[in-house]
This record gives structure tokens, sequence and C-alpha cells, in this order.
């Protein structure tokens, strides 16, 4: 199994993202080297129906992202998105909208407030998502 940890900064900037959109999802950026989630990049949920149980990264968001990542000598890793009162699981529609190339960090945020994580890793054909182990700062 894979894994990747999540430094401490990078860490609050998502629980602080995820708190704040509460009861809708999160989504953005994370940004490091290797398995080392160094710095996270809040981005706007751009999905145009209930945000509640959706997220949507625009295409200019995520570039945007990786310049900025490349900037600062950091390559884009992953996305991270929060799950409004349900599990950190890997939905079918999270594994549809996914990249093979990226790992998917779940926060799941019970009545707004942080329970657990999960990160997942999808295939190449996006039918499933491996888990990947997560080092949280916490
Ligand atoms: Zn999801």
């Amino acid at each position: 199994m894979s894994s990747i940890r999540v430094h401490p900064g990078a860490w609050e900037t998502m629980l602080a993202h995820a708190r704040a959109a509460y009861p809708d999802e999160c989504c953005g950026a994370m940004l490091g080297t290797g398995g080392e989630v160094r710095v996270a990049v809040p981005l706007e949920n751009s999905f145009a129906g209930s945000r509640r149980t959706r997220y949507q990264v625009s295409p200019e968001d995520l570039l945007a992202a990786t310049r900025e990542a490349r900037q600062g000598g950091l390559q884009l890793i992953g996305i991270y998105h929060s799950h409004p009162d349900r599990d950190a699981y890997f939905s079918e529609t999270d594994l549809k909208n996914s990249c093979p190339w990226y790992r998917f960090l779940v926060l799941s945020m019970k009545g707004g407030v942080f329970d657990h994580a999960a990160c997942w890793q999808p295939n190449p054909e996006q039918t499933e998502a491996a888990r990947v182990e997560l080092d949280l700062p916490i």
C-alpha cells in the first residue's frame, strides 16, 4: 500500500476549509513531493448543482494550482474534498470524476466537525480505488 504524509500546515488548511464550507463539500489541491503533502490550496467547488453531495474542480483552477506548485518546486500530487455528514469513502461519482495519477483525500465532517479521513488512488481504468495509507499530524 502506498502512503502519504500530510504536513501540519497543509492539514490545518484543509480542516479549516472543510469547516467553513460545511454543509457543502469543499475541495482543493494538495501540493508536495513524493508522498509528502506540504501545501494545501483551497479551490472553489464549481459544481453547478447541490454542493452538499458533489464537488467539481475547474480545469482552470487545477492548472493554476499546478503552476503554483511548480513555482514552489512542488508538484500537484492530489485533490482533497470533504464529505459533510458522510463517511470518507470514495463514491462512484468520485471515482468517475477522478484521475489515476492523483491521490484523493476525503475528510468526513460530521455536524461540521472533523470525524475521520481516508485517502484513495484510482486504478488506470477508474473502475476502483485502492486505499492509500494516510499519515496525519493528529
Ligand atoms: Zn466525494
